[in-house]
């Protein structure tokens, strides 16, 4: 399964060289060429699937513990103090690259704030009315 002008199918799949820093059967784990900071990776399935929604459960549900095994080794390797794991689905949420990947990025103490939203507020009115409204989508 993969589109053949998907820049990380590609990458994914050996044709187009990047910064590997682990491969399986499923995934490669590249280096951002933009990244956040220092040790910033992305997790490439290697098969093509445009987001999230679209991803099968087995290759979403190896994910998470991919994503577990990264951040501990940007850890124990580079230093950092810890990491965000993000993944963005649409561009109205930032995403650029419409093949399904995980962005695993090492947080450094006294770096540069990343990943932040100023919160709103909501009352439990207006909760309770978004809670039934995403239910009856489920
Ligand atoms: P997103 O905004 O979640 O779609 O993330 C796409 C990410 O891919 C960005 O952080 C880019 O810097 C990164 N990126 C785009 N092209 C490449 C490439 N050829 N090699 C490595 N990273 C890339
Ligand atoms: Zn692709």
């Amino acid at each position: 399964m993969r589109d053949d002008n998907c820049i990380f199918c590609k990458i994914a799949n050996g044709d187009i060289p990047a910064a590997t820093i682990y491969e399986d059967e499923d995934f490669r784990v590249i280096l951002d060429l933009g990244p956040a900071t220092k040790g910033h990776a992305l997790i490439l399935p290697k098969n093509h699937f445009k987001d999230i929604c679209e991803a099968d459960a087995e290759t979403a549900g190896k994910l998470f513990p991919l994503a577990a095994k990264i951040g501990a080794a940007m850890m124990k390797g580079p230093g950092a103090d810890g990491f965000n794991v993000v993944q963005n689905n649409g561009s109205c949420a930032g995403q650029t690259v419409f093949h399904l990947h995980v962005h695993v990025i090492p947080r450094y103490e006294g770096g540069t704030e990343i990943v932040t939203w100023k919160p709103g507020k909501a009352d439990a009115e207006e909760l309770a009315r978004t809670a039934r409204i995403i239910k009856e989508a489920l």
